[in-house]
């Protein structure tokens, strides 16, 4: 993983920038990342909050409750709703970017899946990925 990655929405109103080495990429297949993802998992890039620049655009957010019933504050582009990142009011100075939303996703390769309790039966976890039936920590 290289030291600088740029993403984006997808109208392109909001650009961002990442510095330094993540933290971990974690996939999620708690429910509520199925319901905000439209699909079978989420994917987190967990970075420091210092590390993440917005370059363009305009971020909004909302709070709802994460799985494990903490709070979390889910932002995302003011224009075409494009969720950018997720910042877990629980633990400071964190966020987890939405990885998808990454320019370059070929060099991902997520160290942990969390939530596999509703994961979709189809999804194959990695032997080489650790697995976590619910929220770890
Ligand atoms: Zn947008
Ligand atoms: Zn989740």
């Amino acid at each position: 993983m290289s030291d600088s990655r740029d993403g984006g929405c997808q109208c392109g109103n909001v650009r961002y920038r990442v510095r330094g080495a993540p933290l971990t990429l974690a996939v999620c297949h708690c429910k509520q990342c199925q319901r905000q993802s439209g699909s079978a998992f989420g994917m987190s890039l967990v970075i420091r909050r210092d590390d993440f620049e917005l370059l363009t655009g305009e971020l909004r957010d909302f709070s709802r409750s994460s799985e494990s019933g903490r709070s979390l504050r889910c932002t995302f582009c003011a224009d075409c709703g494009t969720r950018i990142y997720h910042e877990p009011t629980y633990l400071e100075g964190v966020v987890n970017v939405k990885a998808g939303t990454l320019d370059d996703t070929s060099s991902l390769e997520p160290a942990l899946h969390i939530w596999t309790t509703s994961k979709q039966s189809w999804v194959a976890v990695p032997d080489r990925a650790k697995s976590f039936e619910r929220q770890p920590g």
